[in-house]
């Protein structure tokens, strides 16, 4: 039995139009709030039959909020290892699920060494991006798409950040006879490694990360992702942090759920009609969810950032 469910794949009234036809799959629906799950929970099962009795993660952010939920549904202690920087909200998250919570470093890198020094004997590192098992996992959600009878998608809307959701999607779309399915892959200024290694020709490593879309702050994204952009029609959208929480506002009213910038940024692909999209009738958009950012904090943002 899988640890994630089957989410909802709707035809967006709203964001539909007359000449395109915009598909939701509802990935914030997962219970920790995004797909995260979806490849957490295939390692996290694969690791404990393998025999790990422990795991251990180092993301304060959607990565750590479903490892915490995997090890309390198999009954596995986590403990999650997060940088100074995470918020008390995500930490809040994780705390809740029963996971061991230790603060410590300055950044992502330091929280992940000591993530990966206590990784030892019988316990299982789990990686936020970077691992087929996450990979596999997340494919899981392009099975569903092709076995729930909606159209065969013309492209697929997603978020980048290391790049472990375009390879489990990429995965999916191969497995079910679409590898010719083309991939939009958006992410933000100052979070875009990807844009910047697609342009550049190969992996590079942004010096920071500056946009407030945290869950795609991948430095640099993993090696997997950068191949599939060599053997997979991908094309890259950059939106800026204004567009990405302006379309997170919108889609609360339009479709009653709240999601982080992370996956607003996928959404102002859509709301901003962006060029890329248009030669598509069916688009499956991945609607990837994420926990970490309130309502009050969106608006915080709107205000802050205002039009651009
Ligand atoms: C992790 C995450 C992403 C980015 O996924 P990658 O696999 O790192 O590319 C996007 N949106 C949300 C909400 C996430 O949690």
């Amino acid at each position: 039995m899988p640890l994630h469910i089957q989410t909802p794949l709707l035809l967006s009234a709203s964001l539909s139009t007359p000449d395109q036809q915009i598909w939701l799959k509802l990935e914030a629906l997962q219970p920790p709030g995004s797909f995260k799950l979806r490849g957490m929970g295939h390692a996290c099962q694969t690791y404990q039959q393998r025999g790990a009795r422990r795991f251990v993660s180092s993301s304060g952010g959607n990565a750590g909020i479903a490892a915490a939920y995997c090890g309390r549904l198999l009954a596995v202690p986590v403990t999650v290892v997060v940088p100074q920087t995470t918020t008390a909200r995500a930490k809040e998250l994780i705390a809740q699920q029963g996971a061991e919570l230790i603060v410590h470093g300055a950044s992502w890198q330091e929280a992940n060494a000591l993530a990966q020094s206590r990784a030892t004997g019988d316990a299982a590192l789990l990686h936020p991006f970077d691992d087929p098992l996450l990979w596999q996992g997340h494919a899981s959600m392009i099975d569903e798409v092709a076995a729930s009878g909606a159209p065969r998608p013309d492209a697929v809307l997603l978020s980048v950040g290391g790049g472990g959701l375009l390879s489990g999607v990429i995965e999916g779309l191969r497995r079910n006879d679409w590898a010719d399915v083309p991939v939009l892959a958006v992410e933000t200024a100052g979070a875009d490694s990807l844009a910047q290694a697609m342009a550049a020709g190969r992996r590079i490593e942004l010096p920071a990360i500056t946009s407030i879309a945290t869950s795609l702050g991948a430095r640099q994204v993993c090696e997997q992702a950068f191949a599939l952009t060599q053997s997979h029609e991908v094309q890259s959208v950059v939106v800026s942090d204004f567009e990405a929480v302006s379309a997170c506002l919108r889609f609360i009213d339009d479709q009653r759920l709240l999601v982080e910038p992370a996956c607003g940024a996928a959404l102002a692909a859509v709301y901003g009609r962006h060029a890329a999209l248009r030669p598509y009738r069916n688009v499956l958009v991945i609607v990837c969810g994420g926990v970490t950012a309130s309502l009050a904090q969106l608006q915080q943002w709107f205000k802050a950032l205002g039009p651009q």
